[in-house]
């Protein structure tokens, strides 16, 4: 049976990532800080380790006096534009230690195949219409955030450690990914839960705030094709960095519009100041492609999912008057 790591198991897309390797036939340990805080972990076997520590590396990355087949590194510090813009620090510091440890212990143990996982935040703010970019157009670098430029050094780093040190390294660069069971509250949620969770706590006929003009555009991708796409580019040949996102673009109104409709509320908007972060995305997913994934999900039918789900936890909330 083939053996999987999954770092960041008690997050959003690597509790997903577990059941999409369980489903594939892995054994799979999940390692994480923290337990799941909405779903109970579908891995054989968890671990809650500091990955920021190489001692905890090493224990995550060991099994039975060897190591694992695959290793998916997701852990990181990690939020909305709202926790991104506040906790650059931590971000710098965490996810830094956090992949410089596991890289190189992963490495140094003979991991043979390793998945890191970027954002399309390593790329500069563009302009609605611009056309699309490619991966090698994140050099020169300009990143519109720390987060972004974190991961440009991980990913460097990994590909330094796969022509130096032999290990086969796979790198994604995510689009923005949402799903149900997602942190949805609390200051590190992202947008589509943000909007999600206003309009279910918002009366029909209410209306909403939201950060900027509503102008912004970006693609969401739904949690079930993103897992699926890291799943096809770990077993690829693809090699350098890879963007994995939806090709449906929209605004940030409309985005609101979309889980409006979801709902069946009629909602208003009142545009706030707050951390928009860049202007517009417009990647090019033809790396992606050639492993024949495509997104599955329009935003409509992924926002139905996370919405109800969403909806449901804000209704457990208010019963016990959270
Ligand atoms: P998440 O915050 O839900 O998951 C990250 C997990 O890492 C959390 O469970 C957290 O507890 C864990 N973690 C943080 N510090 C740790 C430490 N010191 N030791 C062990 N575990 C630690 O975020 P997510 O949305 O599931 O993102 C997963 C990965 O994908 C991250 O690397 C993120 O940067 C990347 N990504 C996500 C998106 C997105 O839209 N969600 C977009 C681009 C890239």
């Amino acid at each position: 049976m083939k053996t999987a790591l999954v770092c960041g198991a008690g997050g959003f897309i690597g509790g997903h990532l577990v059941k999409k390797l369980k489903r594939e036939g892995f054994w799979v340990r999940g390692v994480d800080i923290k337990a799941h805080e909405f779903d109970p972990t579908a891995a054989d076997e968890f671990l809650l380790l500091d990955l920021r520590q190489e001692a905890d590396c090493r224990e995550a990355l060991t099994l039975n006096n060897g190591t694992f087949d695959e290793v998916y590194q997701l852990a990181a510090d990690m939020g909305g534009m709202g926790f991104i813009h506040s906790a650059e620090c931590d971000i710098m510091h965490n996810s830094a230690l956090i992949n410089i440890h596991m890289t190189h212990h992963a490495s140094q143990l003979g991991v043979p195949r390793y998945f890191f996982s970027s954002s399309v935040c390593v790329y500069r703010d563009m302009q609605p219409g611009e056309p699309e970019m490619t991966e090698a157009e994140a050099v020169p670098a300009n990143p519109d955030n720390e987060y972004g430029w974190e991961k440009l050094y991980a990913e460097r780093m990994a590909q330094a450690y796969q022509r130096n040190r032999g290990m086969t390294v796979r790198i994604a660069r995510f689009q923005n990914c949402y799903g149900p069971y997602g942190t949805w509250t609390g200051g590190r949620e992202k947008a589509p839960a943000a909007i999600c969770r206003k309009v279910a706590e918002a009366e029909d006929g209410g209306t909403i705030e939201v950060w900027g003009d509503g102008t912004a555009v970006r693609s969401y991708t739904y949690v079930n094709d993103m897992v699926d796409g890291i799943y096809r580019l770990m077993h690829s040949d693809l090699e350098g960095a890879v963007n994995i996102g939806c090709p449906q673009y929209v605004t940030v109104d409309e985005l609101v519009e979309t889980v409006a409709a979801v709902s069946g509320k009629t909602i208003h908007i009142k545009h706030i100041d707050g951390p928009v972060g860049v202007h517009s995305r417009n990647f090019s997913n033809e790396r992606i492609y050639s492993t024949d994934w495509r997104a599955q999900y329009m935003l409509k039918d992924g926002i139905a999912e996370t919405y109800s789900w969403i909806e449901e936890q804000v209704k457990q909330q208010q019963k016990v008057g959270v």
